[in-house]
Order: C-alpha cells, then structure tokens, then sequence
C-alpha cells in the first residue's frame, strides 16, 4: 500500500491532538499553580516524550528513518486507525473532565478539585490510557521500525517513572479522599490494573 496513506492519517491524528489539548491548555494556564513538583526528572521525561511524539511527524515529512522503512499492510492499518481515533476521543473526554486541573506536569492549581466523575470514575488516568491507545495506533498505522514505536516507548517511560510521584501527590493534597478513589478504581485499564 502507498505510505502516503499512513503519512496523511499520522499528520491527521496529531494535528486533532494538538486541536484537541489547546483550548484547555489555554484555559488551565490561567488559573495559578499553588503546588508545582517539576524537578529535573520531570524536565527530562517531558523532553523525551515531545521528542518522541515528534519524531512521526519528521517521518511524515523527510526520509529521514527510510532505512527502517517496512511495508504498509491493510489489517494493522484499520486496527491502527480505530486506536487513533479510541485514544483521540478518550484525550478528550479526560480533557473536558479534567478542567483547569490539567498540567502538563505535576502540579496543583489554585482551587483545585479531585475529579471522579465522568471518564475519572472508571480509571484514575484516563487520559495517559488515551496517549497509550494513540500510541498503539501510531505503531500499527505507521510501517517504521523506528518513528511508528518512538511515542509508544518514550511514554511509557514517562507514565512509568511518574505516575508513583502523580498519586503520592495527589494523596498529600486530597488525603482519604483520593485513598478511596485509590481504593474504588484501577489505575489504568478499568477492572484489569
Ligand atoms: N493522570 C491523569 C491526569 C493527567 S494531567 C490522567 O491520566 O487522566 C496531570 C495532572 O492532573 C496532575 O499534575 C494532577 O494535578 C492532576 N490530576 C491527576 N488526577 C487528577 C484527578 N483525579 N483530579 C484532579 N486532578 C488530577
């Protein structure tokens, strides 16, 4: 199959991402962080993870990775399309749920309130399960041993190295509540872990 196919779907979804983030970056920068725990880990994960979810987008436009280039097939195309869009629609729910308590990073805003209600009262992460769907879709969508992996590996070195960090937090800032909401949901895959 013409790579021109996958090219246009990869360049799609992460123009939708970004559409889908900005608003509610707009919003959420506008209300005063009270608590911010960015040290130089965060610094460095972050750096890696906007490199990685770069690095489709370079494929998209030079042949820089051509060297690990393979062959687009139909089945892994579909599929790879259907977690796009999955993990897109989940993005932004958790978006919409989430409010003005979104940061990039870790961080507690002004006013800021736990949230369990909507997509957050089937998993505490919604939305790193959205990035991790996205990310499956980008591997099967994009036939490079290289840029199709490259936000599906940086991620999940992201999620794995904070996501211990983002509970401790929020269980300093929310006490027994959050503990219950611990105790009542999964972290990532509803009824699974
Ligand atoms: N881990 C969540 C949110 C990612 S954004 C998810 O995957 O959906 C990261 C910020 O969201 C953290 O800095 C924290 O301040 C905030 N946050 C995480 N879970 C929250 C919750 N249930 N309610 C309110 N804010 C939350």
């Amino acid at each position: 199959m013409n790579p021109w196919i996958a090219k246009s779907v990869i360049l799609t979804a992460s123009v939708v991402m970004v559409a889908v983030r900005a608003p509610h970056g707009r919003r959420s920068r506008g209300v005063k962080v009270v608590k911010n725990r960015k040290g130089k880990q965060e610094v460095i994960l972050l750096t890696l993870a906007w490199l990685g979810f770069f690095v489709p987008l370079v494929w998209v436009v030079s042949p820089a990775f051509s060297f690990a280039e393979y062959p687009l097939r139909v089945g892994p195309l579909i599929v790879g399309v259907v977690c796009l869009v999955v993990g897109l629609w989940l993005f932004h729910r958790s978006h919409a749920d989430l409010g003005t308590n979104w940061s990039v990073t870790l961080e507690v805003r002004e006013r800021h309130r736990l949230i369990t209600h909507g997509i957050y009262r089937h998993t505490r992460h919604p939305m790193y399960l959205a990035l991790f769907v996205y990310s499956l879709g980008q591997v099967l969508v994009l036939p490079n041993w290289i840029a199709g992996p490259s936000y599906l590996i940086t991620f999940g070195i992201l999620f794995a190295c904070r996501v211990g960090n983002e509970e401790r937090m929020m269980i300093e800032e929310f006490g027994d509540d959050y503990a219950a909401y611990m105790a009542r949901t999964k972290r990532l895959v509803p009824g699974i872990w």
